[in-house]
């Protein structure tokens, strides 16, 4: 009989909600964090680390708040390694269905002298002291030897023996200040793994952090040298040069999983979205060339690589872009771009042409090309656009009349016409004046949309300038942005003229199709 033998188990505990949310312009209110939770439960995490309790009444807050409304994971929080901290953690944690305890102390040379001005003996005392503590609350206590991989090996080991003869099932060993290599941090945690007599009791964990760039490498390694748990982060955040980041760490994983022979709960679907929810509350994008998550992260822009991709995507996919949740294969299009790439880009933002269009559209494309190195969607619905139908004004804005203020809500009255002439009015209140506007346009026009990027800037210079606002939009939920521009001196007027130009543009694009079957084209 054949036995399938089972791939061992890494447990994925993630931090974005603490070592992230630590990190400067990554800071998050108690409602972001249960949001982000949440989508970190979905993600399949099997750990959230929701924030650093006894830090502020915020943190406090956010993480009972975690703790009372995720199910699945575990919730934990972090706690120096004294009692108050403990105490307080606890008692945020407590709500949970599944709560853990995570203390720590520093356990290098340098961290001990220095900042503890503790000997090694006094500090493992306090760590023994304070996990005992943390198991008579908390049945899962997890203890990190912050400093880990600076920290003397044989010390290290004994702090492992001791805190897991004291009762803690995890036993993390962090890199906290990025400082190891995957070689030299596979040896620690393979040491680890021989020479401590009961670390079969405990899960060791790793945390590392990317000031080299090799938070991903080093917890892999550790991976290979048996470490049951990978700490990291969405997108990569946390303190410095951030964290190692979930979705690479997971990927690779998954996507070299014959050569690791290990599986993650992750729902990998999952991720793309994470990703963006985490950027959207932080306003902070990733680059462009971030792995797995970034906006060229399955870009093909080689023709030869174009064609490969949409013939059979493995020629030059080691995973599809689906296995994250990423919303298509977005081909970046350029000169070296085929007619192929070309139709399947314009179907994807919504054309449908016959083929005589198309010919006559391709060739303008080249043209196009040619002139600029990357062609983007605006660009070819220009194409289109000018080609088939220039954009119709479906609506027009007549009146906008906004308050705004510190003492009243922002309100925002409009009128619009609508291409038979019939003035439509409508109001909105709304976050601020420039909000409001856009709910009123929505409501007037009964169209929705989700405004995805607004930038505004000067046309040119003084304080009479005109100030140009430039917006992206995915209306209806349609998969794809629209853009508009606006022109005004009042900025809010430029902001509800860019809406409409949007609007406008999504309108006739949308239309195309329907316009050519009238004409039974
Ligand atoms: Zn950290």
């Amino acid at each position: 009989m054949e036995v399938k033998k089972m791939s061992r188990k890494i447990m994925i505990f993630d931090t974005t909600l603490r070592d992230g949310e630590q990190a400067p312009g990554f800071s998050m209110n108690v409602e972001e964090k249960i949001k982000m939770a949440l989508q970190l439960e979905k993600l399949g995490v099997d750990v959230i680390e929701a924030g650093f309790p006894i830090s502020s009444p915020g943190d406090f807050e956010a993480v009972t708040k975690v703790a009372k409304t995720v199910k699945k994971p575990i919730v934990t929080g972090l706690c120096r390694a004294n009692e108050k901290d403990i105490q307080v953690g606890w008692d945020a944690l407590k709500h949970a269905v599944r709560p853990r305890i995570h203390t720590f102390i520093a356990t290098s040379d340098i961290h001990m002298k220095y900042k503890l001005k503790m000997t090694p003996e006094e500090v493992l005392e306090i760590a023994v002291n304070a996990v005992k503590f943390a198991r008579n609350l908390c049945d899962d206590v997890e203890f990190s030897a912050e400093d880990a991989t600076r920290s003397d090996l044989d010390f290290l080991c004994k702090v492992v023996e001791e805190v897991i003869k004291a009762g803690a099932k995890t036993v993390n060993l962090p890199d906290t200040v990025g400082y190891t290599v995957p070689m030299e941090y596979e040896k620690i945690i393979s040491t680890i793994m021989n020479k401590v007599p009961n670390v079969d009791k405990a899960v060791i964990s790793v945390h590392c952090h990317n000031d080299l760039g090799l938070a991903v490498a080093n917890s892999l390694a550790a991976v290979k040298a048996g470490a049951g748990q990978v700490e990291c982060t969405i997108n990569g955040i946390g303190e410095r040069a951030g964290n190692c980041s979930l979705e690479e760490v997971v990927m690779a994983l998954y996507v070299r999983k014959q050569l690791f022979d290990v599986e993650t709960g992750i729902n990998t679907r999952e991720i793309y979205r994470s990703s963006r929810l985490l950027t959207s509350i932080t306003g902070v994008d990733v680059q462009p060339n971030k792995a797995i998550v970034g906006k060229n992260a399955f870009a093909h822009e080689a023709g030869i690589h174009q064609d490969g991709v949409l013939k059979e995507r493995t020629t030059y996919e080691i995973m599809t872009p689906e296995s994250v949740g990423y919303p298509s294969n977005k081909l970046v299009l350029g000169k070296h771009s085929g007619r192929h790439a070309f139709v399947a880009r314009l179907k994807e933002i919504g054309f449908e042409l016959n083929n005589n269009e198309i010919e006559i559209a391709f060739a303008k494309f080249k043209e196009l090309a040619d002139k600029k190195k990357e062609v983007y969607d605006e660009d070819i619905a220009a194409i289109v656009e000018n080609q088939i139908s220039s954009h119709k004004e479906y609506f027009s804005l007549e009146y906008l009349n906004v308050t705004s203020g510190n003492t009243s809500i922002p309100t925002a009255t409009l009128q619009v016409s609508n291409e038979k002439g019939d003035i439509l009015t409508d109001a909105s209140i709304g976050d601020g004046p420039v909000d409001a506007s856009f709910r009123a346009i929505e409501r007037v026009t009964g169209v929705e949309g989700r405004l995805k990027t607004y930038k505004i800037q000067a046309v040119s210079a003084g304080k009479d300038a005109q100030g140009e606002v430039s917006l992206t939009v995915e209306f209806e939920k349609s998969g794809y942005d629209i853009s508009g521009k606006g022109y005004s001196t009042d900025i809010v007027q430029a902001s509800a003229l860019a809406w409409i130009n949007a609007l406008n543009r999504y309108l006739t694009r949308k239309n195309i199709g329907k316009n050519i079957e009238d004409k039974g084209i």
